[in-house]
C-alpha cells in the first residue's frame, strides 16, 4: 500500500540543518504517525512521502516555503529589559507570551531584549532522512477527528 491521501503512515525520521546538526529525530522513540493529505505534516514532507510504501527510505530536502515558512522580520521585536522583571534573561531562552505565542530571546542588551516570535525552524532549509515503517487506511473516525487514534496517536 502506498502513501496517498487519507492513508495513515508511520515514519522514522531524522531532521538536520544544512550544517548536519540534528534538530529532531524519532530515533529511540515510537515512529511518528500521521494522516496523509490533511496538513498533519509540513507540505514538503507530505509531497515527498506521497506514493512511498513500507520499507522505503528517502532523503528529503524541504525549503522554508514548504516547511515552517520564511522568517517574518515583523515578528522580531525589542522589548524593555524591565518587561522580564527580575527573571534571568539569556540568549536562546524561550518564553510563552500572554497570547500563547512562543518567543525566543535572540539578543540581550543592557536595557533592551530582542525576542523572535518566528517558529524556530522558520527560514531554515530542512533535511529529512525518512524511513516508512507502515501504511494503512485511516478509519472514518480518524478522518473525522483529523488525527490518528491508537498506538502513537490520540487515546480518547
Ligand atoms: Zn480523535
Amino acid at each position: 500500500m502506498q502513501i496517498s491521501k487519507h492513508k495513515v503512515a508511520s515514519i522514522h525520521y531524522t531532521l538536520t540543518d544544512n550544517s548536519g546538526k540534528v534538530l529532531d529525530s524519532s530515533e529511540g522513540r515510537d515512529p511518528l504517525i500521521y494522516i496523509q493529505g490533511i496538513g498533519n505534516l509540513i507540505p514538503g514532507m507530505e509531497e515527498g512521502l506521497e506514493g512511498k510504501q513500507k520499507g522505503d527510505k528517502l532523503n528529503l530536502k524541504v525549503s522554508p516555503e514548504k516547511g515552517y515558512g520564511a522568517k517574518d522580520p515583523n515578528m522580531v521585536q525589542r522589548v524593555p529589559r524591565s518587561a522580564f522583571g527580575n527573571a534571568e534573561v539569556k540568549k536562546g531562552m524561550q518564553f510563552h507570551t500572554d497570547h500563547g505565542q512562543v518567543v525566543t530571546v535572540t539578543e540581550v542588551g543592557l536595557s533592551e531584549v530582542t525576542v523572535d516570535a518566528n517558529h524556530p525552524l522558520a527560514g531554515v532549509e530542512l533535511n529529512f532522512a525518512v524511513e516508512v515503517v507502515s501504511v494503512r487506511e485511516a478509519t472514518p473516525e480518524e478522518l473525522d477527528h483529523g488525527h490518528v487514534h491508537g498506538p502513537g496517536g490520540h487515546h480518547h
